[in-house]
């Protein structure tokens, strides 16, 4: 659906949209349609849907965000690896069908699979957590280690997932295991050649140890990046400036979100948001626009 029309006689520059949220389909703890009720009741104008390495919610997501009289925007996360550095991108718009990212996807969410039951072996020495606690849900979401998380703290180990990931399941810790995941420049690719927009997630995020590399982020101009999520909770204040610099110098658009995980993370829905401007920028090129 396209924007609604102000009757109060305000613009649409006062409407706005949430571009990046999770739910229970990878690892937010709300679904779909919980997000988008939350969306409802905060006045946001819309919202974009981007589990991890899935599609899965979309439908659920469109007829909710339908019912509520909201825009809906289909969108994912994907994970990728660009020159040694774990990479999220953002996609939007894409044919979900499109077979090489089908194929592409697959691949990391059975890798996700595998890495997430050998660290919860690994833990499972130290710690009381099995993989059936983990996966009690089956296979039916794209599994990460906030899932592990919440067994963790389900068993009484860890106050939270944040507690949790400072400690045991952070890079660098035995029991931590990196995932497989597709390289940038390709995903970039393959996002538009299926007709989507791709959109670099929490470039200056602070579990980071700097902000991502000014060169490497050419080539992925140079590969079709469309923007950059600049304005994102995780973002440190001092790597911005750099960052919307260089935005600005090579013509890519900067995006607002929250990266809203319901209750597995702080952020909350609609803390960051995108203008109208950029959502029918977006739309109005991709090939699910809905
Ligand atoms: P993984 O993709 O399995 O390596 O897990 C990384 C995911 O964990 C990220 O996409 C975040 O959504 C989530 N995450 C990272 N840090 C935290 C945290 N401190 N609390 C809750 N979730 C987190
Ligand atoms: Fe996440
Ligand atoms: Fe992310
Ligand atoms: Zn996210």
């Amino acid at each position: 659906m396209s924007i609604r029309l102000q009757t109060d006689g305000s613009s649409s520059e006062l409407l706005r949209f949430d571009l990046h949220t999770h739910s229970v389909h990878s690892d937010g703890t709300t679904t779909p349609s919980e997000i988008s009720q939350l969306a409802a009741s905060l006045g946001l104008a819309g919202f974009a849907l981007t589990d991890h390495d899935t599609t899965e919610g979309w439908e659920e997501a469109r007829a909710a965000a339908s019912a509520a009289g909201l825009a809906f925007l289909p969108g994912m996360e994907i994970t990728t690896l660009h020159e040694g550095r774990s990479t999220h991108l953002l996609a939007y718009g894409l044919d979900p069908s499109h077979e090489d990212l089908n194929i592409a996807l697959a691949r990391v969410r059975e890798s996700r699979v595998g890495r997430a039951r050998e660290m919860v072996r690994r833990l499972g020495v130290d710690y009381d957590i099995v993989w059936e606690t983990v996966n009690a849900e089956g296979s039916a979401r794209t599994v990460g280690r906030p899932h592990i998380a919440d067994a963790l703290v389900t068993a009484g180990y860890f106050a939270d997932r944040t507690a949790a990931f400072a400690d045991v399941l952070r890079p660098g810790s035995p029991y931590y295991l990196p995932t497989y995941a597709i390289d940038t420049v390709e995903a970039i690719r393959m996002v538009r050649d299926a007709g989507g927009v791709a959109v670099l997630a929490h470039p200056a995020a602070g579990r980071h140890r700097r902000a991502v590399d000014l060169s490497a982020l050419a080539t992925l101009v140079d590969a079709g990046l469309w923007g950059i999520e600049l304005d994102h909770p995780e973002n440190r204040s001092e790597w911005i400036p750099v960052l919307a610099e260089f935005a600005d110098a090579h013509g890519l658009q900067v995006t607002g979100a929250s990266d809203y995980h319901g209750a597995g993370k702080a952020n909350l829905l609609g803390e960051h948001t995108s203008s109208a401007a950029i959502w029918e920028a977006i739309r109005g090129q991709v090939a699910v626009p809905s």
